[in-house]
């Protein structure tokens, strides 16, 4: 990596937000500080001023559904779920009735109503001593500039300017808004002074791939439009005035990469098998119908987890058995003769869709979720089952059940699979008579008894998302206690293990699927302890069967056996990550040291 001060150029240090190093010019996008003018109102003002606000609500609701649809449609749904945050702002109805209280109150004008509430929600949030909090005030920040700007009869009043030729967005901060509208050919990256790591900013630059680094304090205010700048996302610096030996060393850095993307795009074709002959299958998670292009595209074998409850998310209604029946159906037909393994419904948790409201909970986690919700919300579940069957006789599809804690959870969901069978007889309605189907093992239950499980599915996958979160007893979605989130706990791979060889007993295989796979510093570890599938995200694919053709499974297969003794999760951690850097150095040599 370039040495970091030079004479000439100045380094500026933030948080790496999303990988990748790009060089351009600036383009400075100045704060807008506008002064809100607080009006008297007449009392008889109250009514229009009351219709301002229900219009702009109304303006604002819409704009978000518009630029959430469009983010789905380019990036999947999961990523255009980050606005779920903002419409709960809408439905917010406190936060409503104090603007109207307090416009009745002080007879003052809508839009001074809508920023004096607002500012104290976000000053109420920010005293709380919570990093992820602090993050949510800038998606109540975002949603209330669009209602002011839409009081004031500008709705684009957030956008950034029509761009003519590349450049790198240097700002004090971005909203969320302002990230997903951006042109991905004329925005080459971009850096805020503001922000974090868990912003939906920055998740949104990760989805769309476009090198960023945010938290540079008040590096724009250090810069002119124009001026020449090196963004590296992979460390988290901005470089102004780049001299001559730091541009040289990021240019070997970058052919390095793109050395490394021709090499990864060779692999399309060929299998993920270690060195030594040991084959792991690579599969792919989806979200919905028109992720299978990605799919085909980086080479994965097939679907390892299609997340169904994405059908049900930002809709009023639930799509009935022919929508789903279409949707299953399209994705079988486009990856034909690959494997499709579709998750049935696990709505429930952090999962919340208002087609069919759940009970406010207190452990929402541990409660009304998935296998749970289904069995008790027969007729939703049947329908998903009906469609499930009858998509199976066009493509090679697989299904499979989340959150299976008991074996009478599998034999009352095997009574009801009957039953839609038998439904489907009598409507002279084709299906697959065979279909197999597999559960996840996401809870601790489920691996202590999975060698009673496997005696009746056909796989196992693991959901280490939630199988770390109830082995550690660590909320998933808890910022303050993320640092206890820890994947290589010893318990955690004790119960993998636990499941693998339950499986391979069995004659069964066994995935993972949850976000565990995805960490490339930890395929050695899961390679070795034996796991047959690894599902990742379609854009991973390619790294991962890099890292698993430059692996041996006997050195796999050793560090997990050490790994299933050892008393520290750090230190699994750090020998798994060693053999993966020593493996395939040049995954990793974007990294500063
Ligand atoms: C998991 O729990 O690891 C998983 C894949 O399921 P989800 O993330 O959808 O809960
Ligand atoms: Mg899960």
């Amino acid at each position: 990596m370039p040495e970091m001060s030079r004479l000439g150029e100045k380094v500026i240090r933030g948080i790496p937000v999303s990988a990748g190093v790009t060089r351009g010019k600036v383009l400075l996008i100045e704060p807008r500080r506008e002064e809100l003018v607080k009006r008297t109102i007449a009392a008889t003002e109250l009514p229009s001023e009351m219709n301002r606000l229900e219009t702009s609500l109304v303006q604002t609701r819409k704009q978000i559904l518009d630029v959430q649809h469009r983010l789905s449609e380019a990036l999947g749904a999961e990523e255009a779920s980050i606005f779920e945050a903002h419409l709960l702002v809408l439905e917010d109805q406190v936060f409503m009735d104090q603007i109207t209280r307090l416009m009745e109150k002080d007879l003052i004008n809508v839009e001074y109503a809508v920023h004096k509430v607002a500012e104290e929600y976000i000053n109420t949030l920010n005293s709380i001593d919570d990093e992820y909090l602090k993050e949510r005030t800038k998606d109540m920040r975002d949603v209330v500039d669009r209602i002011l700007g839409n009081l004031a009869g500008q709705p684009d009043r957030h956008a950034i300017p029509k761009l003519t030729e590349p450049c790198i967005i240097v700002c004090e901060d971005l909203t969320p808004s302002t990230t997903a509208g951006f042109d991905r050919k004329m925005v080459l990256g971009f850096a805020t002074d503001k922000g974090s790591r868990t912003s939906h900013t920055a998740i949104l630059a990760r989805s769309l791939q476009i090198p960023a680094v945010v938290g540079l304090q008040n590096a724009s205010r250090k810069m002119l439009n124009n001026q020449y700048i090196l963004l590296d996302g992979f460390n988290g610096l901005l470089i102004l005035n780049p001299t001559d030996q730091t541009l040289f060393e990021y240019g070997q850095l970058m052919r390095k990469q793109v050395d490394l993307q021709e090499k990864l795009r060779d692999l399309h074709d060929k299998p993920a098998v270690t060195l030594d002959g040991h084959q792991v299958t690579l599969s792919a998670n989806v979200e919905k119908a028109t992720d299978t292009a990605a799919v085909l595209s980086n080479g994965a074998e097939g679907v390892g987890l299609f997340r169904t409850e994405y059908l049900f998310l930002n809709r009023d209604k639930a799509p009935d058995e022919e929508e789903q029946y279409q949707a299953y159906r399209q994705v079988a037909a486009a990856l034909k003769p690959h494997p499709v393994i579709i998750r049935t419904l696990d709505l429930g948790g952090d999962k919340v869709s208002a087609v069919t409201p759940l009970p406010t909970e207190m452990n929402p986690f541990l409660g009304w979720r998935a296998i749970r919700f289904c069995l008790q919300e027969k007729e939703l579940f049947c329908q998903q089952l009906r469609a499930i069957l009858r998509a199976a006789i066009e493509g090679n599809i697989k299904m499979m059940y989340p959150m299976i804690c008991r074996v009478e959870e599998l034999e009352e969901t095997n009574v009801l699979l009957e039953e839609c069978k038998n439904q489907l007889r009598a409507q002279n309605l084709e299906f697959n008579e065979h279909l197999e189907f597999g559960i996840m093992i996401e809870t601790p239950s489920a691996a202590l008894i999975s060698h009673n499980l496997a005696k009746r599915v056909s796989f196992f996958s693991l959901g280490t998302n939630d199988l770390i979160q109830y082995t550690l007893a660590v909320d998933r979605s808890n910022e303050r206690i993320a640092h206890l989130y820890e994947p290589t706990h010893p318990a955690v791979l004790n119960l993998i293990k636990t499941t693998v060889d339950s499986a391979h007993r069995q004659g069964i295989w066994t995935g993972v699927c949850g976000e565990m796979a995805s960490e490339i510093e930890l395929v050695p570890l899961l390679v070795g302890l034996g796991v047959d599938e690894l599902s990742v995200a379609p854009s991973l694919i390619p790294q991962v069967k890099f890292l698993i053709r430059r692996l041996r499974i006997s050195e796999a297969r050793a560090l997990a056996e050490w790994a299933l003794n050892c008393e520290s999760g750090q230190q699994i951690l750090e020998r798994s990550a060693a053999l993966a850097r020593e493996s395939a150095p040049s995954l990793f040599d974007t990294q500063q040291n």
